[in-house]
């Protein structure tokens, strides 16, 4: 079945030793495609260096909000150049993390609304990590809305009905990773089973949060299977019928040619 990983961090050290294998593994599961995100300036010149080596791999280039107090002055405009790069497909990840607290949430916000900019600027879409911040990031995407439209996904989604609702009043589009197959997640399946079909994609965000059933090792691509697995469970469809409806949604939403 065809599969696009819209969100895998490929640049992480954990696929340093066997990356080819890793690559091998996701090519037999079916991927098509794998997305690989930056989080920092040095991280999006990687993940565009993977993608120009790699015909399957398509890179997004932005600074993570947990990374955003460390960038230096000029960082952003880097980004925005990177961002014109014919293998970036979206910019990102960016958002709002009040989990881990890393950086100040104003700085955050700041950039947050600035690589919405750029997206509607380049014309191209914005990935939107959240984390501990559902009513400050509906703000952002809120007043950002009102300059233009918004090109966006709610990456590794998990939020309430209530977020799922106003990101799709907004516009915004869904990509579904391992969380949704943990046991105890009944509340997220029952929230995801409300995003319309054409809404949503799949993910990984490897090399963390491994689905079920190999839940506790390292993530990688070719897993993303597990996860189109559960996810046609939720819908009452089988995982080839989620695999051509994500398949088709990424390649739309990130303007993917085959
Ligand atoms: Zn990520």
């Amino acid at each position: 079945m065809p599969l696009i990983d819209t969100h895998a961090h490929l640049d992480e050290q954990s696929f340093e030793n066997d990356f080819a294998e890793v690559l091998q593994r996701a090519a037999e599961a079916g991927l098509e495609r794998i997305i690989s995100v930056g989080t920092t300036v040095e991280s999006s010149r990687t993940v565009i260096a993977l993608s120009e080596q790699y015909p399957n791999v398509s890179a997004i280039v932005g600074i993570h909000p947990n990374y955003s107090s460390q960038a230096h002055p000029g960082d952003f405009e880097i980004i925005e150049e990177l961002a014109k790069h014919p293998r970036v497909v979206a910019v990102g990840e960016t958002g709002l993390d009040k989990y881990w607290d890393f950086a100040p949430i104003d700085i955050q916000r700041e950039f947050f609304v600035r690589h919405i900019k750029l997206s509607q600027e380049c014309r191209k879409p914005f990935v939107v990590h959240c984390r501990d911040a559902e009513p400050e990031t509906l703000e952002v995407l809120r007043e950002m809305a009102e300059q233009g439209s918004l090109n966006g996904v709610m990456h590794s989604f998990c939020g309430s009905a209530n977020t799922r609702d106003a990101c799709l009043e907004l516009g915004m589009n869904f990509s579904v990773g391992g969380m949704v197959t943990y046991k105890k997640n009944v509340e997220l399946r029952e929230i995801i089973s409300g995003i319309p079909l054409d809404r949503l994609m799949l993910e990984t965000d490897c090399p963390y949060l491994s689905p079920i059933p190999v839940r506790g090792q390292r993530n990688e691509p070719a897993y993303v299977a597990h996860t189109a697995k559960c996810l046609g469970d939720v819908f009452g469809l089988s995982p080839v019928e989620i695999g051509n409806i994500t398949t088709e949604n990424a390649r739309r939403v990130f303007s993917l040619s085959e």
